[in-house]
């Protein structure tokens, strides 16, 4: 690492800093009135709890205009993050190349409850191929080639998955980033 600059986190944005689970247990219940619990996922994809007959509407509902707009803010990620870009460069970084209207509905998103975050600093891309000191995500997918500092996001998704640090809220990251 470079000791003249700050170090560089890249953050990503769903089931980090946006609960885009709950927004999928909302949908479910809404229009087809079926219940989906955490407890049900524990190591699934949230799809993967879904009877076969509505399986296929996740990718339906994903891709519809608003979906990624109106997600609750994962609890103390404003204060944190703000806090981190005192002590970090911070990059939030997003798939948003896949679903037709994610990239204009999490710009909006970001800006209304990330107004500190400059577009200097927002990296929305298809994988994620970053030049950064720390990266915080729930996909270890993201983790393969990147050699800094990985800490996983607790999820439901990947519960069972072992091997890596992990963080399970955002006062456990600000535990780890923050003190000393
Ligand atoms: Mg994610």
């Amino acid at each position: 690492m470079n000791i003249h600059r700050k170090p560089r986190i890249a953050i990503d944005m769903d089931e980090v800093l946006a609960d885009t689970v709950d927004k999928l247990i909302e949908v479910y219940k809404e229009r087809h009135q079926h219940e989906v619990l955490l407890s049900d996922m524990h190591g699934r994809e949230f799809g993967q709890t879904l009877p076969a007959n509505l399986a296929s509407s996740v990718k339906q509902y994903i891709n519809e205009r608003g979906f990624f707009r109106n997600l609750k803010v994962m609890p103390g990620s404003q204060d944190v993050v703000k806090a981190l870009t005192e002590h970090y460069d911070v990059y939030i970084a997003s798939a948003a190349m896949e679903f037709k209207y994610s990239l204009e509905d999490k710009q909006a998103w970001l800006e209304e409850h990330f107004p500190f975050i400059s577009w200097t600093n927002i990296i929305f891309c298809g994988h994620k191929i970053l030049d950064v000191d720390i990266m915080i995500d729930d996909r270890i997918k993201n983790f393969v080639t990147f050699n800094g500092r990985k800490l996983l996001y607790s999820s439901p998704h990947n519960f069972l998955i072992e091997g890596f640090e992990r963080v399970n809220n955002w006062p456990d990251v600000a535990a780890k980033l923050l003190s000393t």
